[in-house]
């Protein structure tokens, strides 16, 4: 059995004050699931802070990006050593980071070997833009995107990573791949190219989460097909109402 996992991207939000305040809330609200991973990923400013105030509980703690390098004359990049003090998972390949910071499927695969090293849970996301979407090159796009990122990585290994399914097109828009849709690709450009890379048992070890415009109203519609095993969201992890009813409705519809 996967465990389900949702995490939030805070992407280039709160200042330490405010990420205090958010995971005081969500320690209040969220601070007795168990039967359910959880985990926030803050800007690399607050990650020390944000450390700090949820240790020892159910809430986990992750980076958004590393280098894969574990020290050296790289100006502005942490280390997995460095993320490792502060945090259990690490968010790679992250579409606006492929946009607007030449993250390829080469850098995706040496930050996910250096993760794996140091024992970070990497989140690799990967999904397709509109244009490919609507040119039926999704399963072959993403599949792509699995191959590179996976490449010489032995298979246990690759059932500790988790997936992140994030159409571009569908991230901070409002709009969202249908459930229906999500679940295909998810069977046919992750978990079918894991089978041919690795095996059958390796490819349903890992966990996929969704991304993409989720909320608390629409969750539910998501957690309930077989090959979603989760979240990950953006704009509605920024507040304690939304991140709580996320969490809350999918437990619901699991039950
Ligand atoms: C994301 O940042 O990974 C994301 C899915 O954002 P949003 O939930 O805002 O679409």
């Amino acid at each position: 059995m996967r465990k389900p996992f949702i995490a939030g991207n805070w992407k280039m939000y709160k200042t330490v004050a405010q990420a205090l305040e958010l995971v005081a809330g969500l320690k209040q609200t969220l601070g007795d699931v168990l039967t359910m991973e959880l985990a926030v990923c803050p800007p690399a400013t607050a990650l020390a802070a944000v450390s700090g105030a949820l240790a020892g509980s159910n809430i986990g703690v992750g980076a958004q990006n590393m280098y894969w390098k574990d020290e050296g004359a790289f100006t502005g990049e942490s280390s997995p050593v460095m993320v490792k003090e502060l945090a259990q998972y690490v968010i790679l390949g992250h579409s606006e980071r492929r946009q607007f910071f030449g993250e390829t499927d080469e850098t995706v695969n040496l930050k996910l070997k250096a993760a794996l090293a140091h024992g970070i849970t990497p989140i690799v996301c990967i999904g397709e833009s509109l244009e490919q979407n609507k040119a039926g090159e999704t399963v072959s796009f993403v599949g792509g995107q699995m191959r590179g990122a996976f490449a010489g990585i032995p298979a246990e290994d690759a059932a500790k990573v988790v997936l992140a399914y994030e159409p571009i097109w569908a991230i901070g828009t409002g709009l969202t791949a249908t459930p229906e849709d999500a679940n295909r690709i998810i069977k046919e450009a992750i978990r079918d190219v894991l089978t041919a890379f690795y095996d059958t048992a390796t490819a349903e070890a890992i966990r996929v989460q969704y991304g993409g415009s989720v909320k608390p109203d629409n969750m539910a519609d998501f957690i309930v097909m077989p090959e979603i095993d989760g979240a990950l969201v953006g704009g509605a992890s920024l507040k304690v109402d939304s991140f709580t009813a996320i969490v809350k409705n999918a437990l619901a519809a699991l039950k």
